[in-house]
């Protein structure tokens, strides 16, 4: 019990670490595709889901980064790795599907590492205590009541 908050937390960095490969993929495909004569990177579309995407990987990095030195402090509690647990995660899953959607057919072939990571994040919001569990250990402590 008293590694769990490790555990959750290491799963968010995982989590933010997945989301920024997720985005330099992204990056790097749309602007060597050309779809209608360019570059799918410089469809309007496009650019504002990248910039979605990198600005989320900078917040999730500045959260994670707030728990570690918690961590380091001797001072994480279950409730502050229950967030970062599943609010990483679920943003690490939102920017790898906005990535599958930018690689277009690409991004559901296996050889290609978005669709790869894809399938692996899955289990980031089971194991670990699933994500439902860490809303409940967060609401316990938000309300007061059990
Ligand atoms: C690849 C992998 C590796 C794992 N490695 C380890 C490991 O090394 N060590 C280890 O101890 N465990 C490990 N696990 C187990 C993992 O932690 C559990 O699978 C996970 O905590 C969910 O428990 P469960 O499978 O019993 O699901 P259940 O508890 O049966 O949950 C089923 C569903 O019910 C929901 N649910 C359950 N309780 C509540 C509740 N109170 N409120 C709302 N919804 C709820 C869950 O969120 C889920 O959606 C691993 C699992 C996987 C898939």
């Amino acid at each position: 019990m008293k590694n769990l908050p490790l555990e959750r937390l290491s799963i968010g960095v995982a989590g933010a670490a997945v989301g920024q490969a997720a985005l330099e993929w992204t990056l790097d495909y749309t602007k060597s595709r050309e779809a209608f004569g360019q570059a799918v990177a410089d469809f309007q579309n496009t650019r504002f889901r990248l910039a979605d995407m990198a600005t989320t990987v900078d917040v999730m990095w500045a959260f994670v980064d707030r728990a570690m030195k918690l961590y380091e402090k001797g001072e994480l509690s279950p409730e502050e790795a229950a967030k970062v647990k599943f609010w990483c995660t679920e943003r690490e899953w939102e920017i790898l599907d906005q990535g599958v959607q930018l690689h277009g057919g690409y991004g559901y072939i296996m050889e290609y590492p978005i669709a790869r990571a894809f399938l692996d994040a899955r289990v980031h919001r089971i194991y670990g205590g699933t994500n439902e569990v860490m809303r409940e250990i967060v609401a316990r402590a938000v309300t007061g009541r059990k």
